[in-house]
């Protein structure tokens, strides 16, 4: 068998958990880690009479991650009950959303490397989460905090074709939903899930093969391992001359492979019909206005920014869109900076020095005791010459800790950089005539001697000395 003969497809189903203070259609509040049953009411419990009523907060989330992927939005959607018995759905159907969902053939950017992939998105729906069963022994538990908490369900089309690329895209989605303020995408609380459907098909073929889905993933690692996983045995099973069955599969992230759950229902085993308790999802246009106005620059064009207007390296660049707080700190350091050719410099002190103090501290960048104008005058301190590289870091440290500003802390200790000749000169002479050894050796040809004259004019200055102005005087004057 080789896995070079076959290409996988894959489509992914992520389910997002909106950040709204209430439920989707009820008052009851959202709270990870409530006792059991607390966050519940008449509608969430499915009680007759009781009257869904949609929170427009929600709605809001949805478009501006809609608006974000390039989708077409439904001026005019409309939710739909979809039907299955689990005691986890005490109303025996979820509200979602079904023949006119929200949004429509969007994309997400995905940063491959240096490459950016386009996937196609083919719709994006809102719809309630249902609650959770907990197996305790021979007992069940059903706890129904969960039910009823707005989700948007983004759904790809069959476009991504490795394991890594679906970890990418899940971890692209994870950062746009932060940076847009509509996820809190807590992975840990199961606020970002993913269904991973994988077909495999020999080179060549157009055709899909029959796909099984992997339910519910809740981890950029484990959608890896369990497309990787499924990919090699489907293949096992195609180059055997076996069939794929269509069904679901559960992965087993402890034992490393994953184990059928159930034979796939297909939509109309669903019973899908147009709720006929909640009106039509209408989009008003103030409402769509005030989405578009609070819209972000967003993290694959602010990449793009860095690295073909900033020069920055696409590592670094990418780094700082990891975050959108990261990336509006740099913004506005480099908002700050009076060099304007020195990007690339203000983003090393900032990738280096200050996510190295925060990272040890503990500290959101979002916290940071420093501030990105105090960042862009230490930097400054160094580009023109008025401290030394290494005594910029010493600074750093000390305006970090105290919150003094680096000028002032430069002109208390003293450590101006030592550049002018006048007083450079004389150091340097000093240094050859009390080292004559080195300078006969230096002068024979040990060339790396030179690293040492340099070492002893730093130390006659601690440190001070101008690297560049001395190694230039020094050079002339060992010449003889
Ligand atoms: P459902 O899972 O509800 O039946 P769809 O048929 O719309 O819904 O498909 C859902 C997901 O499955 C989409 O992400 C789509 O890209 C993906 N998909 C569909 N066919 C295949 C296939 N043959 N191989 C891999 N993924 C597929
Ligand atoms: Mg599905």
């Amino acid at each position: 068998m080789s896995l070079d003969d076959f290409e996988p497809v894959i489509g992914l189903e992520i389910h997002v958990q909106l950040a709204t203070h209430a439920k989707a259609f009820s008052p009851s509040g959202i709270e990870f880690g409530a006792p059991p049953n607390s966050l519940t009411d008449p509608t969430v419990l499915g009680l007759p009479g009781a009257l869904p009523v949609f929170n427009a907060a929600a709605l809001q989330c949805a478009l501006a991650l809609g608006v974000a992927t390039g989708s077409q939005i439904r001026a005019r959607s409309r939710f739909s009950r979809k039907h299955y018995f689990y005691p986890d759905q005490p109303k025996g159907y979820q509200i979602s959303q079904f023949d006119e969902p929200l949004c429509e053939h969007g994309h997400l950017d995905v940063l491959l490397g240096n490459t950016v992939k386009r996937v196609e998105l083919q719709r994006i729906h809102l719809e309630e989460d249902a609650g959770k069963n907990m197996h305790v022994g021979s007992v069940s538990h059903v706890d129904l905090n969960r039910a009823g908490i707005p989700l948007v369900e983004v759904v790809t089309a069959p476009v991504i074709t490795s394991a890594d690329e679906a970890a990418e895209f899940m971890r692209s989605l994870h950062r746009l939903v932060r940076w847009l303020g509509i996820s809190e995408a807590d992975m840990e609380r199961g606020h970002l899930r993913c269904d991973a459907n994988v077909s495999v098909r020999r080179k060549g073929e157009d055709r899909l093969g029959t796909r099984t889905e992997l339910k519910n993933i809740n981890s950029f690692k484990f959608v890896q391992a369990a497309i990787e996983h499924e990919i090699t045995r489907q293949v096992r099973i195609v180059d055997g001359g076996g069939r794929i069955e269509r069904e679901t599969r559960l992965w087993d992230a402890n034992a490393g492979q994953s184990a059928p759950l159930r034979s796939k229902e297909e939509a109309n085993d669903y019973r899908y019909f147009p709720d006929p308790d909640l009106p039509p999802l209408v989009v008003e246009g103030r409402v769509m206005a005030e989405v578009l106005r609070m819209l972000p620059e967003l993290p694959v064009p602010r990449f793009q920014r860095y690295t073909q207007e900033l020069g920055l390296a696409a590592d670094d660049a990418k780094t700082l869109v990891g975050e959108r707080a990261l990336a509006d700190y740099f913004d506005a350091a480099l908002a700050a900076h009076p060099v304007k050719t020195s990007a690339r410099t203000l983003a090393n002190w900032i990738l280096t020095e200050l996510l190295g103090a925060l990272n040890a501290a503990g500290v959101e960048i979002a916290a940071s005791p420093m501030t990105p104008e105090t960042v862009s005058a230490l930097v400054v301190l160094v580009e023109t010459g008025a401290i030394s590289g290494k005594i910029g870091k010493e600074i750093f440290e000390e305006s970090y800790r105290t919150g003094e500003a680096p000028k002032t802390i430069v002109e208390r200790r003293g450590v101006t950089q030592i550049s002018d000749e006048a007083t450079l000169v004389p150091l340097i002479e000093q240094v050859i005539i009390a080292n004559p050894k080195q300078v006969e050796g230096y002068r024979g040809g040990k060339e790396s001697l030179f690293s040492f004259f340099v070492g002893q004019v730093m130390k006659a200055t601690q440190g001070r000395a101008n690297p560049v102005v001395t190694a230039e005087l020094l050079k002339a004057r060992l010449k003889g």
